[in-house]
């Protein structure tokens, strides 16, 4: 193991355009669970998958108010950056990082530190309310102080629409301007480092075959192998919030 994160920072040091691409295993240490495992929320909530679907959460009220009160109850809004976030801000401050592309919802990275601009939230941010009819969007605390003062399904201030977190649900498309950031930033980079997920899920899995054809190094962090392994030249498996500063520690500035 000290092998292999001595080989991911000789590695790091001589690059000069870094991909991030993070799933839902950096936040499992901030106390985030993921969705589908065996404590995951759907596997022990399915009405919660349902309200995930755009077209429940359109058409049926009871779906809303009951999203909203699952919303205001959420423990992810509690939940605070682990030093694998950290490590990434660090990666960032040597000047090597060009785009950090998220799966994750729960704003951690920003949290950390992580420049807002560089960040690409492929499946939006639960940190926002969004309108569904005219995209107004306002901070998820401030509409979920209306939810606490008795409105159980407030509508847009704006135009009286439905309000959703600006999360992408079931049944919504992908924001194609994201997707082409993160396209682009996977063609120009010289190393691609996905962290925490099983780069199972597309079209977001698809930067790191799309970095490698580019001539790209992949490296990949992650708690247990993933599709991608073949594609990386170092895979380390283990506890993300301890490999990724191991592997950015004394990490010189890019001049
Ligand atoms: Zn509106």
């Amino acid at each position: 193991m000290d092998a292999l994160i001595a080989d991911v920072r000789s590695r790091l040091a001589v690059a000069e355009r870094v991909v991030v691409l993070t799933g839902a295993g950096i936040s499992t240490d901030s106390g985030i669970p993921d969705f589908r495992g065996p404590q995951g929320m759907w596997t022990k909530d399915p009405a919660a998958e349902k309200a995930s679907h755009i077209d429940h959460y359109r058409s049926d009220p009871d779906v809303r108010r009951r999203a909203w009160k699952l919303r205001a109850a959420s423990l992810a809004r509690a939940a605070a950056p682990n030093a694998g976030h950290r490590a990434l801000v660090d990666l960032e401050r040597s000047g090597r990082l060009t785009c950090l592309i998220t799966q994750n919802i729960d704003g951690l990275h920003q949290a950390a530190g992580s420049d807002p601009d560089l960040v690409v939230e492929v499946h939006g941010t639960m940190r926002e309310a969004a309108c569904l009819s005219c995209g107004d969007r306002m901070p998820m605390e401030a509409a979920l102080e209306r939810v606490a003062q008795g409105e159980d399904d407030p509508p847009c201030l704006r135009c009286g629409g439905i309000l959703k977190s600006a999360t992408i649900s079931f049944g919504q498309p992908l924001v194609p301007d994201d997707l082409d950031r993160a396209d682009a930033a996977a063609r120009s980079c010289d190393l691609l480092l996905a962290v925490g997920s099983t780069l199972s899920v597309y079209p977001i899995a698809a930067a790191v075959p799309l970095a490698a054809s580019s001539g790209a190094e992949v490296v990949i962090v992650n708690g247990s192998p993933t599709e991608m392994d073949a594609l990386a030249q170092v895979v380390l498996l283990g506890s993300i919030s301890e490999v990724l500063p191991a592997i950015v520690a004394g990490i010189p500035p890019l001049s």
